[in-house]
């Protein structure tokens, strides 16, 4: 089962999509996670990549896709997590999946007022090591900026800061959330509130998972 969630940056695709894949076993592909650990540690699409991300703007697609090309595999359950993040990369994405016999079963967006989409960006705090996802004001660390977790250091993404912030919601809703349209006519597509209870949207993106199981 292939299953990817939209939404915009904010929108809290990171910690449902951790929450979904230990319940139902997905592999949990998350194209940001993976660019900043290849940045950590130096890699020449650490490189390529670093730039992009400092910036608020998207990486190249042909970079994206030949990264996610080389970790998709026969048979497995994935749930993707930022990605595809332009027609170009859901194009990508289906080739690549018929090229292993599979489709995408189920597209969630996870819609948010970009208001509330800001408010989370500049209270959320990310584990430098982990990517454990805290905010100040509702779940800060234990420790004040140490990770529950692994014990390492605990900060504001350099792109959650707010300027970088605003040039990612902008660059959502240029070159992302036309997906909208265009998995609403390819996919079986389904719309989340994000604005709820963190308990709220994994129970309703349950639902929505459990049905289209149900139903293939
Ligand atoms: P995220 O952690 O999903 O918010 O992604 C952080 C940053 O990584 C984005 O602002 C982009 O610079 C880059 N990135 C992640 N996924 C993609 C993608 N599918 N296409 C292009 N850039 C991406």
């Amino acid at each position: 089962m292939i299953v990817i969630l939209l939404g915009m940056p904010g929108s809290g695709k990171g910690t449902q999509s951790k929450r979904l894949a230990e319940k139902y076993g997905f592999n949990h592909l998350a194209t940001g996670d993976i660019f900043r650990g290849e940045i950590a540690a130096k890699t020449s699409i650490g490189e390529k990549a670093a730039d992009y991300l400092k910036k608020g703007r998207l990486v190249p697609d042909a970079i994206v896709i030949e990264m996610v090309a080389g970790k998709i595999e026969k048979g497995s359950k994935y749930l993707l997590d930022g990605f595809p993040r332009t027609i170009e990369q859901a194009q990508g994405l289906a080739e690549m999946l018929k090229g292993v016999g599979s489709a995408v079963d189920l597209v969630v967006f996870l819609t948010l007022p970009k208001e509330e989409a800001i408010k989370r960006m500049a209270s959320r705090r990310t584990c430098t090591k982990c990517g454990e996802v805290y905010n100040v004001t509702s779940r800060p660390p234990k420790a004040d900026g140490v990770c529950d977790k692994c014990g390492s250091p605990v900060i504001q993404r350099e792109d959650d800061s707010e300027a970088t912030a605003a040039k990612r919601l902008m660059v959502f809703e240029d070159l992302t959330h036309p997906l909208v349209a265009y998995y609403k006519s390819e996919a079986a597509f389904h719309e989340v509130d994000a604005a709820q209870s963190p308990e709220a949207v994994e129970a309703a993106l349950s639902a929505v998972i459990d049905s289209t199981k149900a139903a293939r």
